[in-house]
């Protein structure tokens, strides 16, 4: 039996990786379980898999979550610091799939004691990527990727020879509006973002599948997951969502990794490691799907990729800066505060406001997301309907 930790327990990825647990008997003991206010339903899903430790981020959330725990015997827990100890726990495997930079001080707990962390949390990376490897250096801790792309380019990398891979290509959807004009994309709403052709996911990452800010983010995770120089990273819009990215060799050939969209085969590919375990996915038809389209983004249409792309070019705080503003807008989006298209617009002043430079520890890189975040604030009331 391995042990393990799942942060972020209640979220779309959490909820899988829970599913698979409960289908595995006898492969994986829950050690502890995290979530941010919702005390009930961590308690349920603390109670059906027989955790030890259940933490919410929120402490208003403490007298709920011991009341739903009463009996049980599971441990109760509030506070960000009651989600470190989570990570800190003696698990052999951590699940980072909390939403966001929230995710941060968490996963490099995990990263710190040298875990296996099986790395959903994509914003950790963006906003600390340098600062979170050096921990696993020095450390041991192994990084697997659960982000779908990642997990293809990992199932498909020559991790012996690193030399020999000439490009990563990741694949995207597209997002609900690939063919929606700028005018339609200004009275798109909350529900037009979140409803993704492909995948049903968080509805953070959903609006970031719309404004293609997820691939932007998403290149910057490749970039510090994999040891392949900046121009080696691109981006191709593939709407089926069938061949999750690829990795292509100095001879010329290209290895891709494809499968149904269901996170779930990327979730048990990391949680399982190195072995390979069954899955209820539905199994790839092709002859039904027919035909694999694939097409250059257009950063014109989608501002955010462009955004993404320069501040991994920049690096230093450039990336965390991005990021925080990115979540600031996104959420004010969701509220109802801001029309869809504001989102670029914020996250580019706020860049342009907030003096970047380089970052070399996790109290620079809380500081500067600190303030990425009062600036995108601004950058909001400017805009508030
Ligand atoms: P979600 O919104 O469904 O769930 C997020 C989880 O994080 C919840 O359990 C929530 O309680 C917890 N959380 C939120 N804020 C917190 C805080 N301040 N402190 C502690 N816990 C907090 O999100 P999701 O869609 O499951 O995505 C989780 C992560 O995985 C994101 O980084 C996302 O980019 C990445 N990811 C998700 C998918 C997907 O299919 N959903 C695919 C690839 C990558
Ligand atoms: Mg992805």
């Amino acid at each position: 039996m391995r042990r393990i930790a799942i942060l972020g327990a209640t979220g779309s990825v959490g909820q899988q990786a829970l599913d698979l647990v409960a289908r595995n008997p006898g492969r994986w003991q829950v050690e502890a379980l995290t979530a941010n206010g919702n005390a009930q339903a961590l308690a349920d899903a603390a109670r059906a898999c027989g955790a030890k430790f259940a933490a919410v981020g929120d402490p208003a959330a403490y007298g709920a979550l011991k009341e739903a725990l009463a009996g049980s015997g599971i441990e109760a827990a509030a506070g960000p610091e009651a989600i470190c100890e989570a990570a800190r726990r003696p698990s052999d495997i951590v699940l980072t799939a909390i939403v966001g930079a929230a995710g941060l001080k968490p996963t490099l707990a995990a990263v710190e004691r040298g875990a296996t962390i099986a790395i959903a949390n994509k914003e950790t990376l963006v906003c600390a990527g340098p600062v979170v490897q050096a921990a696993a250096r020095a450390s041991g801790a192994v990084l697997l990727p659960v982000d779908s792309e990642h997990n293809a380019i990992f199932q498909c990398f020559d991790h012996d020879q690193p030399g020999s891979v000439e490009r990563i290509i990741l694949t995207c959807s597209g997002g609900p509006f690939r063919t929606w004009t700028r005018t339609e994309m200004g009275q798109a709403s909350v529900a037009d973002a979140c409803r993704h052709p492909v995948w049903s996911m968080g509805a953070k990452i959903s609006v970031d599948s719309a404004t293609l800010m997820n691939k932007g983010l998403e290149l910057i995770e490749a970039h510090h997951l994999f040891p392949v120089g900046i121009d080696r990273l691109d981006v191709v819009v593939h709407p089926q969502s069938v061949v999750h990215s690829m990795v292509e060799y100095v001879d010329g050939s290209v290895l891709a990794q494809l499968g149904t969209p269901d996170m779930r085969i990327p979730i048990a590919f990391a949680m399982a490691w190195p072995e390979r375990i069954a899955t209820p996915a539905t199994r790839l038809d092709l002859c039904a799907i027919g035909r694999l389209e694939f097409e250059a983004p257009d950063f014109e249409r989608f501002p955010c990729l462009k955004l993404a792309w320069d501040a991994m070019r920049a690096e230093g705080s450039a990336p965390c800066i991005l990021n925080a503003a990115n979540e600031v807008a996104v959420a004010a989006f969701i509220a109802g505060k801001v029309g869809f298209l504001d989102i670029d617009t914020i996250v580019a002043e706020t860049l342009a406001t907030v003096a970047s430079g380089p970052v070399g520890c996790l109290d620079e890189v809380l500081e500067i997301d600190l303030a990425a975040r009062a600036a995108a604030g601004v950058q909001v009331e400017l805009r508030t309907r």
